[in-house]
């Protein structure tokens, strides 16, 4: 009984950034508790393969193609899985941007383009999609923000900028909209081997620092981030509104 709670049956998830990675794992998560996945990046290939692989398992899927910085492309894309799919009833802002440099040389243009996509890109798809739910007083949105939402590390300050802002902007969405019926929360995950991060776990002696640094003393697995975006997108979650919760093998937790 309160395992209903978890359930995703009848929803639709629209999750950005998702032919790979942790958008992929996400949306093979959140459709096997039953939701229909609606799959987005820019590149149409790895998307289609992506849309198969979920589709091989049982999942409902479809793609939309397009650059979540832009927010025509974005609004777009809305209205086309809205009028011709249904509702979207969650959205997982999960599209994002790693670059690496020291701070005094780092390339202002590639500043400006982190923040379109880690930060820009999740307002326009946020508002595109609760133009829509506030309608319905229904809707769940959830912002992947970081481990570095809270802690720095050299070389990726813009980065932190960007996923400090992915907190506030969670908590200000919730507080703006969840009157109107939506929550609006984050998931902060640590560190995951994907393409995004593939310098460092490509680096033993990274690697090895992580491991020691970590109390469960190792990376994530992809998988591990399922139950909280099972969580935040269900029922289960329908009183919790602005927070951001962590999954990071307790790093943050200790010095
Ligand atoms: P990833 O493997 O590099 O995947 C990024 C995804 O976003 C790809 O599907 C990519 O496909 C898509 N994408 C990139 N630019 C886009 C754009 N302008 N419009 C639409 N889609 C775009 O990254 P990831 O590691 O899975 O990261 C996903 C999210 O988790 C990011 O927000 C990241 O900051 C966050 N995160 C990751 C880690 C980690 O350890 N990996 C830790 C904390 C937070 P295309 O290139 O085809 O567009």
């Amino acid at each position: 009984m309160s395992l209903e709670l978890f359930s995703l049956t009848g929803k639709r998830a629209l999750i950005t950034g998702s032919s790979r990675g942790i958008g992929l794992a996400l949306a093979r998560g959140l459709g096997e508790a039953g939701a229909s996945i609606v799959l987005n990046a820019r590149n149409d290939a790895p998307l289609a393969a992506a849309e198969e692989h979920l589709r091989d398992q049982g999942i409902v899927a479809t793609r939309h193609a397009c650059d979540v910085t832009d927010p025509d492309a974005v609004d777009l894309m809305v209205d086309l899985i809205e009028t011709h799919e249904g509702p979207i009833d969650i959205l997982v802002n999960n599209a994002g941007m790693q670059h690496r440099a020291p701070l005094e040389d780092f390339p202002r243009a590639t500043f400006n383009e982190l923040m379109r996509l880690n930060v820009n890109a999740a307002f326009y798809a946020g508002q595109a999609v609760a133009r829509h739910m506030i309608g319905r007083r229904a809707g769940k949105i959830i912002n992947i923000c970081s481990l570095m939402t809270f802690l720095a590390r050299k070389s990726i300050t813009p980065y932190t900028a960007s996923k400090g802002a992915m907190a506030a902007m969670t908590r200000g969405m919730a507080t703006d909209w969840a009157p109107s019926g939506l929550n609006v929360n984050g998931i902060a995950p640590g560190y995951f081997k994907t393409e995004l991060n593939e310098a460092l776990w490509s680096d033993p002696k990274f690697s090895a620092w992580l491991e020691e640094r970590t109390p469960m003393r190792r990376w994530g697995e992809l998988d591990e981030l399922i139950g909280a975006a099972i969580y935040l997108a269900s029922d289960a979650s329908r009183f919790v509104n602005g927070q951001v919760i962590t999954v990071d093998g307790g790093i943050s937790a200790s010095v």
